[in-house]
């Protein structure tokens, strides 16, 4: 399978090639940044949970030195690469991948609109009291010894919903000195120039509404849809007056069915210049419960509200509503996929150069495989498997392919 993979990549991407462009700042680097970087790749695509698995599997197979054109690295290179890397190769190495993903059209999008979806979020990776570096961010947090000081990473990534693959576009560390929508708007000026025509339309959360992101957005020809929240006074009361004289749309789902309320040309989004439109969706949706040995059938309901710069003419009213769910795509598909089975949140190096290339080759990683695990395996091998199941097969080749002579 792996062999496979490595045809695949050098076939669809000239993988090799591009991998040229990979380099360091260390000063007398032994093994290149590409064989260093490839087993970073390796430590994603087999989902190993630490730089010394890693070691320990590049030790046990011939197949790897084969793979990476030179002997192996040990943990501590790795670390000590990855925290020198030019994260601006990487970064260029993703886009390269994810362009030639929409060129051949491996890049499937879920819903009927003409429209691509990107959401951009913000996602704590971890947190520690004892360890940190000049990239942490800080908070107190109160206990029973008096307040502790708590060490953490922040990052905004933005990633495709409602497409198959979700493709993480880029990502972006919250710097300790400002607020995760400074970093969101970092990002999304160098997403819109990377992939100028990966998205049309960007879903945010209630954090994000505020007139400069909204302006940067709508600058850069995308539209957006934010979740509104109460504390958005002005807009929330604005549309609250109109709510009661406007006649909801009814929608009845297998799961959930909505009541759909559409108050377009509002003009109280202070900076921002074009009239926004609030949906506000009100939703039942059944829930089986056991109460005392018995499984009793109730309905739960919920209340949403979103804000966006698209019109009634060019979207329903139930699209925007589907999209402003599908950002929890990142959380329920996107992050919580990569979190359980792609240790988004692991810490393989702190230090800040590290993470972010280390997530970037995630980015990669996920990429390359989603790809190659639904274009590339039989359906029938594909059946009731997860993308994990692929994870497997590639390390049953890596990993015992050639026990490796130990002797001196
Ligand atoms: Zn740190």
């Amino acid at each position: 399978m792996f062999a496979r993979f490595e045809r695949y990549l050098e076939k669809v991407f000239q993988f090799r090639r591009r991998l040229g462009a990979l380099t360091d700042h260390r000063r007398t680097p032994r093994i290149p940044t590409q064989a260093v970087w490839l087993c970073v790749l390796g430590l994603y695509l087999l989902r190993l949970r630490s730089l010394n698995a890693l070691e320990q599997a590049v030790r046990t197979s011939r197949r790897w030195a084969t793979w990476l054109g030179t002997t192996p690295p040990s943990a501590d290179t790795i670390g000590y690469t990855l925290a020198r890397v030019d994260l601006a190769g990487v970064r260029a190495l993703l886009a390269q991948i994810h362009h030639r993903i929409k060129r051949n059209k491996a890049l499937r999008r879920q819903g009927l609109e003409p429209f691509w979806v990107a959401a951009l979020d913000g996602h704590e990776l971890w947190t520690s009291r004892s360890r940190h570096c000049a990239g942490c961010l800080t908070r107190e947090v109160p206990t029973a010894q008096g307040p502790v000081t708590e060490y953490y990473h922040r990052m905004v990534v933005c990633q495709l919903v409602e497409a198959t693959p979700p493709l993480i576009l880029d990502l972006e560390p919250q710097g300790p000195a400002e607020g995760e929508v400074t970093t969101a708007r970092r990002l999304l000026a160098r997403v819109v120039q990377n992939f100028p025509r990966f998205f049309q339309v960007l879903t945010l959360d209630a954090l994000y509404l505020e007139a400069p992101i909204v302006n940067q957005a709508l600058a850069a020809g995308k539209e957006v849809v934010v979740v509104l929240k109460q504390e958005a006074r002005h807009l929330f009361q604005d549309a609250h007056g109109l709510l009661a004289l406007t006649a909801p749309e009814r929608i009845v789902g297998p799961q959930r069915s909505l009541l759909i309320w559409d108050i377009p040309e509002l003009r109280t989004f202070t900076g921002v210049e074009r009239p926004v439109r609030v949906i506000r969706s009100v939703e039942t949706v059944p829930r089986r419960r056991r109460v005392a040995g018995h499984w009793t059938q109730e309905t739960q309901e919920q209340e949403w509200a979103w804000v966006t710069t698209l019109p009634p003419e060019r979207v329903a009213a139930a699209t925007i509503v589907r999209w402003g769910h599908a950002r929890w795509d990142i959380e329920n598909r996107g992050f919580n996929e990569l979190v359980q089975h792609w240790h988004l949140d692991h810490c393989f190096k702190h230090e800040p150069t590290a993470i972010e290339a280390f997530l970037l080759t995630l980015a990669v990683a996920f990429a390359l495989s989603s790809v190659f695990f639904s274009r590339n395996l039989k359906p029938a091998a594909r059946a009731g498997r997860t993308r994990v199941f692929l994870a497997s097969l590639l390390a049953s080749d890596l990993m015992s392919a050639g026990v490796r002579n130990r002797s001196p």
